[in-house]
């Protein structure tokens, strides 16, 4: 009959208990053993957890010391040779050595997981050489079977998935990379039914991206090999964040088990489930169980859901489980108690879909009535928050309903405002300025901290707020920039500090959620209509303008960073949900330029992880992303100038988007990069103003002014000097004021000289 699984459980522990452990063992105050058992326990409760929920296949092996790509990569012994390795099991401290570096070398590159704010690490293909050191889903079977006589079903990372988001190798070794690792599956998958082991989940996501013809050949065959090399061994093949595209070729690869997610992709994988039905000697998971929110679900909808996809796969073949690893969630809803009552109602943490599939496990077999009780409660939970004046305001309802009525335009052309602005503010040539943020030093985070416990009054916190402003005023004078900030000394994160004054955000206690290594995130929830409450940034730029002789830019979170970083709604689109807060942060901008502010900056750091999976599906988001960010900004006045700030460099492909933005300055990463970015404007110049970070603000390293020339001299090969201003490529908050100061320093020598060389030229 039908049955409840579990793709991953949360890592931290209910308290973040995991991510104290590890701080603790790495700064000394843990010994290795300790450490161990208390990671053992952490993991062990988790597994209890699953069971006292009723799931029915118990993922093992999910959990991690730092990261499930790092464990896979160590599994196989692919550790880069800069770390002091010499074969056989990889010790601790040259794991940890390749997830944050140490002494004799650098840590391995970092990066998103798919499209989640989760980072892991990537492995190194070049110069390691593969062995088997450890069978970790054994060991985690093995555990867990004696410990607490749990016959989990061990995870891993599958081959496909694994060589595809490492690096170190080129696209024609792929099929070499292949052959070198199949022979470790196939040993570990020999291992595993060796054991006894039911069922493995084999986690291919890369499957829910686009993928060619090529691919699901080479795919094909390493599947071909394992079911060849351990026939007894079910594989559920897992997929997620999105639909298969090649789905015919999947159901038909030599496994036991497809995953297919229902919630991201549901439509695709439901259309191509329909038409070309599904495999009599497969099972089928149905991820239905959003777990990349924290909303409860519709239970009914979700059992219609299953009803759907029970014409198609009988339940005796199908394991109800939740889209992806609930690692994307926070642990439980239990201790959130300062939420209004109604919003706690209704979320659904990790153990909170726990019962979910529990109960539609239950539901379908022994009927909705054996159930209603609880799937009353559950709609009235849903529907309680849905007609709640919390989640409601019918002006702004009004308001994005006749979105066409609100600019997305600046009035005039670029060409036209550029001579207004250069009017207005006579910058010179090569203006210099800065990201927004200065040090958040120990002195700032205490004094916030002494005010949110109350042993601060608001004045004595806005004192010491403005002094900061005052002395960055003044060092910005000293200093010798064109363009100031105020700072951001009020400011804590930058959607947090907006989502506290705006209208339909919420803050959890404890919701965190792992974003990398022992870094915990606790994201915003956007639960209802998003609106302007008040200036929220006005008092602290006027500040600081009136100290100075320069202008100083107002700076604001854009709408598509404040949604893709907080936990959103999911009764309305999030094309929605931005053009609410668009308009929301609109309402900032005007106020500012009514206060004399001359230059606003709207942030958009994470437009680019926004894009779907899925090439065919970019256009779509791009187009209302640009247009969100347009609303905020199209209402100013010609003379007023709009920046926009970006950190990453992988640029070539949103190069138009980020045209179509508008803004009249634009500040973007590149010092990290190498000029990789340089060459992309080589044949695609950008025709307004622009700044590529001159030094890289992530390292204490003092840049000299001998290398911030030879990088101006670069990007301006490609870029007009008449339009090209010179920053650092993003705010320096976590760095200290000496090496600030005597970075802003070298880069204000280096505009000099620069100005010298390119003066003549414009
Ligand atoms: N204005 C922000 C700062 O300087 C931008 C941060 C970011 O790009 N992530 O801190
Ligand atoms: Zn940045």
């Amino acid at each position: 009959m039908i049955k409840s699984g579990n793709l991953g459980y949360p890592r931290i522990g209910k308290n973040r208990e995991w991510k104290k452990a590890l701080e603790a063992f790495w700064s000394g105050k843990l010994d290795e053993k300790s450490f161990l058992e208390q990671l053992a326990e952490i993991r062990l409760d988790g597994l209890k957890r699953q069971r006292e929920k009723g799931i029915d296949r118990i993922p093992v092996g999910d959990f991690t010391l730092y990261d499930h790509m790092l464990d896979t990569a160590v599994m196989f012994g692919l550790v880069p040779k800069r770390f002091d390795y010499k074969g056989g099991a990889v010790p601790l401290s040259v794991y940890y050595a390749m997830a944050r570096g140490d002494r004799e070398a650098t840590a391995c590159e970092m990066t998103k997981w798919f499209n989640t704010n989760y980072h892991y690490i990537v492995p190194e293909l070049a110069d390691a050489a593969p062995a088997l050191t450890e069978n970790r889903p054994l060991s985690a079977y093995r555990e867990a079977k004696e410990k607490l006589g749990i016959a989990g079903k061990p995870v891993m990372v599958g081959l496909y998935t694994f060589l595809k988001l490492s690096k170190g190798y080129e696209p024609e070794q792929l099929g070499a990379w292949i052959d070198r690792l199949l022979p470790l599956y196939v040993q570990v998958f020999k291992e595993l039914e060796a054991e006894g082991v039911e069922w493995v989940q084999v986690d291919e996501p890369i499957l829910a991206t686009s993928l060619t013809a090529e691919d699901m050949k080479r795919v094909s065959a390493v599947y071909e090999a394992l079911a060849q090399a351990a026939p007894r061994l079910k594989v559920m093949l897992q997929t997620y964040f999105e639909a298969v595209d090649h789905y015919e070729a999947v159901i038909s690869l030599p496994v036991r088990g497809i995953g297919l997610d229902f919630v991201h992709g549901s439509e695709q994988n439901l259309r191509s489930l329909t038409a070309f039905g599904f495999p009599e000697d497969k099972v089928l998971g149905a991820g239905v169980i959003d777990g990349r929110n924290i909303w409860r679900a519709d239970l009914d909808a979700k059992l219609e859901l299953l009803a759907q996809l029970s014409a198609v796969v009988p339940y005796e073949r199908m394991i109800v489980q939740p889209s992806c690893s609930l690692l994307h969630v926070p642990v439980t809803t239990e201790p959130e108690n300062k939420l209004d009552p109604v919003l706690k109602a209704a979320l659904a943490f990790a153990d909170e879909k726990l019962d979910e599939l529990a109960l539609l496990v239950k539901a379908v077999k022994e009927g909705k009535a054996a159930v209603a009780e609880e799937l009353t409660a559950s709609r009235e939970a849903r529907e309680a928050l849905q007609q709640s004046p919390l989640r409601n305001r019918p002006s702004v309802q009004e308001t994005v309903a006749r979105l066409d009525a609100h600019p997305s335009r600046r009035a005039s052309s670029f060409e036209t405002r550029r001579k207004v602005q250069q009017q207005r503010w006579q910058l010179p040539l090569l203006p210099t300025t800065t990201i927004g943020s200065f040090p958040q030093t120990p002195e700032v985070r205490q004094a916030r901290l002494k005010w949110r416990k109350g042993e601060w009054s608001n004045e004595q916190y806005e004192t010491f707020i403005r002094e900061q402003i005052k002395t960055w005023i003044e060092l910005q004078e000293e200093l010798g920039l064109d363009v100031f900030v105020h700072g951001e000394f009020e400011r804590t994160d930058m959607v947090e500090f907006f989502g506290e004054k705006l209208d339909g955000f919420a803050f959890t206690s404890n919701g965190w959620v792992q974003s990398y290594g022992s870094r915990c995130v606790k994201p915003p929830v956007i639960y209802g209509d998003v609106a302007f409450v008040k200036p929220m940034t006005v008092a602290e730029t006027v500040y600081a303008q009136s100290l100075a002789n320069k202008p100083v830019k107002g700076m604001l979170t854009g709408p598509i960073t404040i949604l893709n970083w907080s936990f959103v709604r999911d009764d309305m689109p999030r094309e929605q949900v931005a053009y609410q807060i668009a308009l929301a942060l609109r309402s900032e901008v005007e106020a500012l330029e009514a206060a004399g502010i001359g230059m606003i900056q709207v942030d958009e750091p994470a437009l680019r992880e926004g894009l779907p999976l899925k090439r065919d599906k970019w256009a779509d988001y791009l187009d209302w992303a640009v247009r969100a960010f347009r609303l905020s900004t199209s209402t100013v006045k010609d003379e007023t100038q709009i920046h926009t700030h970006m950190c990453y460099s992988e640029f070539h492909d949103i190069i138009d988007a980020i045209r179509a933005l508008d803004a009249d300055v634009i500040s973007i990463e590149t010092s990290r990069s190498h000029g990789e970015l340089i060459e992309s404007f080589e044949n695609n110049t950008y025709d307004k103003g622009i700044g590529l970070g001159v030094y890289d603000i992530h390292s204490p390293r003092v840049p000299s002014v001998e290398e911030m020339v030879a990088m101006i001299d670069r990007a301006l090969r490609v870029l007009d000097p008449a339009l090209f201003w010179i920053n650092p490529d993003c705010g320096l908050k976590t760095r200290k004021q000496e090496e600030t100061v005597a970075s802003l320093r070298n880069m204000v020598e280096a505009t000099k000289i620069a100005r010298e060389k390119y003066a003549v030229k414009c």
